[in-house]
This record gives C-alpha cells, structure tokens and sequence, in this order.
C-alpha cells in the first residue's frame, strides 16, 4: 500500500551498526534527523543513539531475545512534524550474533505541523516530556497525542514553547516489555 521502501540496519555481534539499507538517509533527512545520517552511525554502537535508559534497557531484551532464535515485531510511531507515521518493526537475530531491524511503513498520514513540533519556534526550559514509541505527550499524569497536548496546554498562547524530552509511556513500556521477554 505504501511506497516507502522498508529500511533495514544491523548490528554486529558486538552491537556496532555495520549495515544501513539505501533507505536510510532518506528516511533520516525527511525527519530532520541530520544527526543519524548513514555515514554518522556505521561502526557505532547502538547505544550512542538510545539515550533514554528504559528505551536502553528494552532494546538490549530485544536484542538478546533475537539473539536466542525468537524473531520479533511490534508497532510504534516515528512521525515527521507534518506527518504521522505507523511503522512496524521486525527484530531478527543472524548469523554471528547479528541482528537485523527491518522496519515497514504501515500507513502514513499528513498533517498540519503542530505548535509543539515547529522546529522553528522559540523554547523555554521546561520540558515536556514525549514517549518515542507511541509520540504521545505526558500532560499532567495522562499521555496525549501531540494535537490534544497543545489544546490542554494550551501552548497556542505562548510566546515560547516547552523543550521536548524524550522517554517512555507506562502503555508502552508494558507492550515492549511483553514483547521483549515472552517467547
Ligand atoms: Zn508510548
């Protein structure tokens, strides 16, 4: 249904990113993501580009859990500020202690760039934090998707925006849990 080819990288057994499909650079400069161009993160471990510890702490499950001979999948998002993106993400462990991410476009919606996710807009110092996985905001003690946490907040009446820092929802640290750790 989609045209977006899947973009696959690995690690080696040593958890270095030794492969990037052609798709890569594409895909990183349509998400502003400069910083991960293919050239930037071939020889690197992983980890330097996970900061987050419990997102740490869930890939190294996902990764053992390849490891072991149990290929797995799940859904996430990685949207784009004017576009939400639904992908599906296949782990599979190869030979030598490899392991292969294969990541597929499920479906892909347009959208009108939120206040929150302007690039250009000025930041305070506080920090609003966003799950990378679901790209849901915690808004008081409940996650919201970001059009909802700009209306609650409503941060259309602000001169300067919250900063974004990154994390986990409870939701989806339970998910990735499951699918981390049952065979
Ligand atoms: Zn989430």
């Amino acid at each position: 249904m989609s045209e977006t080819p899947d973009i696959v990288y690995r690690v080696n057994a040593r958890d270095e990113i030794d492969y990037v499909s052609d798709g890569w650079d594409h895909f990183a400069v349509a998400n502003g993501g400069k910083t991960v161009l293919s050239t930037k993160v071939l020889g690197r471990p992983i980890w330097d580009f996970i900061m987050d510890l419990s997102t740490q702490e869930i890939y190294r499950a996902l990764i053992h859990k390849a490891r072991s001979g149990h290929p797995l999948r799940f859904t996430f998002r990685c949207d784009a500020p004017w576009r939400r993106r639904f992908l599906e993400m296949t782990v599979v462990g190869k030979e030598g202690g490899a392991v292969e991410f294969r990541t597929r476009t499920l479906m892909e919606q347009e959208r009108p760039v939120p206040i929150l996710l302007d690039a250009d807009v000025e930041r305070s110092d506080e920090l609003l934090r966003s799950c990378g996985w679901c790209k849901k905001f915690l808004v008081g003690d409940e996650w919201a998707e970001v059009e909802e946490a700009v209306q609650r907040l409503r941060l259309f009446q602000r001169r300067r925006l919250p900063s974004i820092t990154h994390g986990i929802c409870d939701e989806c640290y339970e998910k990735m849990n499951e699918v981390a750790t049952t065979a």
